[in-house]
């Protein structure tokens, strides 16, 4: 199995986190997100007790709360003792209406509005991560207009390329966010922010990219951000109090993606900053990592009901779902993969090769294609692994179709995070 929390039971039904899928399924409806709570909090557990292992006492472990936003998620990762990253207004509505202290928040966004700006210094969360220059004009007169001095952190691009898809691809040069520091902009945006008397530079961030499976991409955004570190610390006399390499561990979708060993990887990053700090005669930084994926994908499954299953003679044969990209629009964004089951019919032979497609109108609403599955027919549940992540947080309405509920999955016992939309929800802003 791709993960330890899927296993199909003596019956041949598909089990996740000790749970009879088809029950499931049955209980709360199709489509239907599942969450096993227990994994997320194993997850966190993962990165906070290496990061304990690897720095002592400091660090923060973000949780990149775009991969899955509900309030129910920001008080398991309070919990389990998480900094989040934020990046927009609606995320941090969500986390103040849970109650999470917004004060360990870090605010992202390549383009913060003159608004989100005030509502974030509002609500006092904790840091902002400045993408670019004039950002810092706004967070330094809307500090003011509340009197205070807003942390920051400073984006920064290292140039490095990932060899992961494009479209998750972010440390280049050429992206749209962050300031390069290849192009000696990175300099000068610091030195600019020692101008103001409303903001405090804490120090700088980076992401790379995400889907990353070793540490060597860490590595080396790492020897590029203390090589910049020093710059500015014997140059301009700035002591950097945190560093931010942001996310991006991979996860495995199929049995083709590697397993990961993230306390390893944590521990070899830290030996390699340890090192360098060392010769460069700077203290080790507070280090900051932002995962996103990689704590809630592996938690996460999606149920279908499997409608018209179609067979065009000669060429390919489909089988549609009650959902599609609606609530999962990842293989129409970048062609990801992913593991499917029959959940009524696990322990059966695969042998019908079938596109799994969507219920919208639109041809690229596809789930996955050339999977082999059981022979699949009306009405059996069908379900996909790994939806924890860039699912329900990218789901939309496209042809009204309703979101569906998540459900989480804790001990044995189950209950709901997020209630299905209904009808009227999708009418109720319409005059
Ligand atoms: C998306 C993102 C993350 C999380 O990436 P994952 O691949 O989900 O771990 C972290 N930091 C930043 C800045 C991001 O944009």
């Amino acid at each position: 199995m791709i993960c330890n929390n899927i296993n199909i039971n003596n019956s041949g039904i598909l089990e996740f986190a000790g749970q009879d899928t088809t029950c499931l399924a049955k209980k709360y409806g199709t489509p239907l997100y599942l969450l096993d709570e227990n994994k997320i909090r194993d997850n966190c557990k993962t990165y906070v007790n290496a990061m304990a292992k690897a720095y002592g006492d400091n660090f923060a472990v973000l949780y990149a709360s775009k991969a899955n936003s509900f309030k129910k998620i920001y008080n398991i990762v309070n919990e389990e003792n998480m900094c989040v990253d934020v990046v927009s207004v609606g995320e941090i509505y969500t986390a103040l209406k849970a109650g999470y202290p917004l004060s360990k928040a870090y605010f992202h966004s390549n383009n913060k509005t003159d608004a989100d700006v005030d509502f974030a210094i509002k609500n006092g969360v904790g840091y902002f991560v400045v993408d670019n220059a004039e950002e810092l004009d706004v967070i330094d007169a809307t500090a003011k207009k509340y009197g205070i001095c807003q942390n920051i952190l400073l984006r920064l691009t290292p140039g490095i390329d990932t060899h992961t898809y494009e479209a998750v691809n972010t440390g280049k040069v050429d992206s749209k966010f962050g300031t390069a520091i290849e192009t000696g902009q990175a300099y000068k945006i610091v030195e600019k922010t020692l101008t103001f008397n409303n903001i405090k530079l804490c120090g700088f961030h980076c992401h790379i990219g995400s889907m990353v499976f070793d540490s060597d991409t860490f590595l080396r955004g790492a020897d590029i951000m203390l090589d910049f570190i020093y710059k500015v610390k014997t140059e301009l006399n700035l002591v950097t109090e945190q560093l931010d390499l942001g996310g991006g561990y991979g996860v495995r979708y199929t049995k083709n993606d590697p397993v990961i060993d993230i306390e390893k990887n944590i521990l070899q990053v830290s030996d390699f900053i340890k090192n360098k700090c060392y010769k460069l005669n700077i203290t080790v930084p507070k280090i900051l990592l932002e995962p996103g994926r990689s704590i809630v994908a592996d938690a996460g499954m999606t149920l279908y009901t499997v409608g018209t299953v179609k067979k065009i003679t000669g060429y390919k044969n489909y089988v549609s779902v009650d959902g599609g990209m609606t609530d999962n629009p990842r293989y129409a964004l970048y062609g990801s993969e992913y593991t499917l089951f029959l959940a009524n019919k696990a322990s059966q032979k695969s042998t019908l090769e079938c596109d799994v497609v969507g219920r919208c109108c639109e041809s690229g609403d596809i789930i996955q294609q050339n999977v082999l599955l059981p022979e699949a027919e009306r009405g059996d549940i069908l379900a996909v692994c790994t939806t924890g992540a860039y699912n329900y947080s990218m789901a939309m309405n496209y042809n009204r179709i309703a979101r569906p509920p998540i459900v989480m999955l804790k001990d044995g016992s189950n209950y709901v995070a997020v209630k299905r939309e209904t009808l009227d929800d999708l009418i109720a802003n319409d005059l």
